[in-house]
């Protein structure tokens, strides 16, 4: 072959022009001390904040403090092979997380490792781990309900689509439950749904994912997992990363609901984190920034505006308390930024009521414009009727004789409370709901035991599936618990309870 002596000088010509002389320069930092999982890294001036790093040995870390002459860099790693004089290097990207389809079904680190050994989640959409709240403007009111399927909550503290719930309570009262069957709840519903476990062990972890998969939640629900012996760091960006996974559902016009458990973990982690980098404690030694470290978080739950296709994200924080202290430093901030609190106490808990909920303290602030209107209907004298019963209840055990009509009340309010009382794993449709709360609360259930309900339950609604179809049906389609569904509710328990009674 022949090459031309014009051709090789086109050829060298091209080169000289395509010859970048800008030369690539990476910004490479120094390790100047290392401890307790914060590197402080000397030499990266134009690092950002919340920028990732990468160590020489692979670990990742984010850089958390700007100082004058160095930044203070949260490893997530555990870090044991990074050492001072060490190279760090500049990712020059702002903390993401993968998200979309794929995260459906997955249990992952909040930086997006598998935890499933399924291997790496397969997407190539990444998001940013904080971005700002969605305004004013790009929200609307609430107005679809989020069903849990526990009748307590659904009757008497409501949610809806967009809000944000506060679970509290102390340890072991049944707040992980909760969330539990509100995803279980969500099948069938076009709900996606993540599930964010911040410092938990891993064996209770692995419990919940085990009790998603077997109820066939887990294709719709992501869990997010930092567990206790994960490093702080972890913990802390945790719901972050969660609600990241959930905006990417909201944008597209989807209904998510998101559970933190917990956030008093997540609080813990930061103020370790804090305490590291050295910046000034205050209130329980916790940092200045706690308060925004929750309502930037708690904000991103919202229901958005039609423009922005309508979508939404709920949000159930949970807290545990000390000794039931609502009033200590991290409950309060929580309560102040959420639209309501379900409280849970230890008492109740041990005395059966399961969910353990205080209904006389227990509120949601906007679910109520969210409730279908035959649940309202039934629910609208609950709340009063119980607070009644336990001041009647407390009054009782002083005096011995009583009259018929308080004998009556105190009856009625004992089955009220029963019939409120629902085990695990078995959330219940809006008109099954409806249906059981209206029998007790019309006295259909004042002639049998308050320990028969349950059983009572069962039998009630075998009877009107295979009798009368059509009330589930037509209050779960029409949503309201008209004159004629009524007469024939009725009819259909006076059958019922008469067959149930021999
Ligand atoms: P922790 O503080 O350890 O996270 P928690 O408040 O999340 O506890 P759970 O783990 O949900 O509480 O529940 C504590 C125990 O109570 C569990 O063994 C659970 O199975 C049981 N439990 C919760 N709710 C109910 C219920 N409705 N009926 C029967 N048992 C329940
Ligand atoms: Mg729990």
């Amino acid at each position: 072959m022949k090459i031309r002596a014009d051709e090789i000088s086109s050829i060298i010509q091209s080169q000289i022009e395509e010859f970048d002389s800008e030369v690539e320069v990476k910004e490479v930092g120094t390790v100047i001390s290392i401890g307790d999982g914060i590197a402080r890294v000397y030499g990266l001036d134009k690092a950002m904040a919340g920028e990732l790093v990468e160590f020489p040995d692979g670990t990742r870390g984010m850089i958390l403090n700007l100082e004058e002459d160095n930044v203070g860099v949260a490893l997530f790693g555990s870090g044991v092979a990074v050492k001072e004089g060490d190279q760090v290097k500049r990712t020059e990207r702002i903390m993401e997380v993968p998200v979309g389809e794929a995260v459906l079904g997955r249990v992952i680190s909040p930086i997006g490792d598998p935890l499933d050994g399924k291997g790496p989640v397969a997407t190539d959409q990444f998001s940013r781990l904080e971005v700002i709240a969605p305004g004013i403007v790009d929200r609307k009111s609430v107005h679809q309900s989020m069903l849990t399927g526990l009748k307590a909550i659904d009757a008497l503290v409501p949610i809806g689509r967009g809000q944000r719930e506060l679970i509290i309570g102390d340890r072991q009262t049944g707040k992980t439950a909760i969330a539990i069957d509100t995803i279980i709840s969500q099948k069938g519903e076009d709900v996606q749904c993540v599930y964010v476990a911040i410092g938990q062990k891993n064996s209770t972890v692995a419990q919940v994912t085990q009790k998603l998969a077997e109820f066939g939640a887990m294709e719709y629900t992501t869990v997010v997992a930092a567990s206790a012996s994960d490093p702080a760091p972890l913990q802390f960006i945790a719901p972050y990363a969660g609600v990241a996974m959930a905006e990417y559902f909201a944008k597209k016009g989807k209904h998510v609901l998101i559970i933190y458990d917990d956030l008093s973990k997540q609080a813990v982690a930061y103020r370790q984190l804090s305490l590291l980098l050295r910046r000034p404690p205050g209130r329980e030694a916790y940092p200045g920034d706690i308060f925004n470290v929750h309502s930037r978080l708690l904000e991103r739950a919202c229901k958005l505006s039609d423009k922005l296709g309508a979508g939404s994200i709920t949000a159930l924080p949970i807290i545990e308390t000390q000794a039931s202290d609502v009033s200590a430093y991290i409950p309060t901030n929580v309560i102040s930024i959420t639209d309501g609190q379900i409280f849970l106490e230890t008492e109740l808990f041990n005395s059966g009521v399961r969910p353990a909920i205080n209904v006389g303290i227990s509120v949601s602030r906007v679910g109520g414009a969210a409730q279908a209107k035959a649940m309202k209907s039934v629910a609208g004298t609950l709340k009063g009727d119980l607070a009644q019963f336990r001041e009647m209840q407390a009054f009782a055990q002083f005096g011995s004789d009583l009259d018929e009509a308080t004998q009556r009340q105190l009856a009625r309010g004992e089955r009220l409370v029963a019939v409120l009382n629902q085990a695990q794993y078995v959330p219940m449709k809006m008109e099954e709901q409806v249906i059981s709360i209206f029998a007790v609360a019309n006295g259909y259930c004042d002639a049998i035991e308050p320990g028969q309900i349950p059983e009572f339950e069962i039998g009630l609604r075998n009877h009107i599936e295979t009798n009368y179809a059509d009330i589930a049906k037509t209050i779960a389609a029409e949503k309201i618990l008209s004159d004629d569904t009524t007469a024939k509710l009725n009819s259909a328990l006076d059958e019922f309870s008469k067959e149930f009674a021999n």
